[in-house]
C-alpha cells in the first residue's frame, strides 16, 4: 500500500466509503463526484499506478468485475447501458494515479457522455499507422 495514496487507503479499509463489492484483489465503491447515480469505481487494492504497470494476473481478473457491477448496475438501477472507462496518464484525463475501472450506468438520451470528435482519416495514413502499431 502507497502511504500517499487515497485509493490505496479506501480500496484497503483505512478510509470508509461507499463499497458496493469487494474480493480478495479489488474493491468497488462509488465515486464521490459522479458523473451518473451508481458510478463505480473498480479499484485493486495493491497499489498499481495505471495500465501499463498492471500486471497479467490482476489484468485478467478485472473484467469479471466490470461485468458484475454492470449487471448489478443494470438490475438495480434499471439503466440501459454503461460506459466503461480506465484512463491512463494526465494526458488521457487521470487524476488519481491509482489504477481503477469507472462502470457509469446510463439511461437513453441522457447526454452523461459526449461523443468525440471524429478524425477523417486517408487509407494511406490509416495503412502507415497500423504499420507502425502492428505486432
Ligand atoms: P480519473 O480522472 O483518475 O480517471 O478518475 C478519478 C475519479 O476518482 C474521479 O471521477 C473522482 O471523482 C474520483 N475520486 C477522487 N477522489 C475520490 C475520493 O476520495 N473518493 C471517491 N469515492 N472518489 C474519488
Ligand atoms: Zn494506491
Amino acid at each position: 500500500m502507497d502511504e500517499n495514496c487515497i485509493f490505496c487507503k479506501l480500496a484497503n479499509g483505512v478510509f470508509s466509503t461507499n463499497v458496493v463489492y469487494e474480493d480478495d484483489d479489488f474493491t468497488a465503491f462509488l465515486d464521490a463526484s459522479p458523473a451518473a447515480e451508481g458510478h463505480t469505481l473498480i479499484v485493486p487494492k495493491k497499489h498499481v499506478a495505471n495500465a501499463f504497470e498492471l500486471p497479467d494476473d490482476l489484468g485478467a481478473k478485472v473484467y469479471p468485475v466490470v461485468k458484475k457491477v454492470a449487471a448489478r448496475q443494470k438490475e438495480v438501477l434499471g439503466c440501459d447501458g454503461v460506459n466503461v472507462l480506465q484512463n491512463n496518464g494526465p494526458a488521457a484525463g487521470q487524476t488519481v494515479f491509482h489504477f481503477h475501472v469507472h462502470v457509469i450506468p446510463r439511461f437513453d438520451g441522457d447526454g452523461v457522455m459526449k461523443d468525440w470528435d471524429h478524425l477523417e482519416l486517408s487509407d494511406d495514413k490509416q495503412k502507415e499507422i497500423c504499420d507502425k502499431l502492428k505486432f
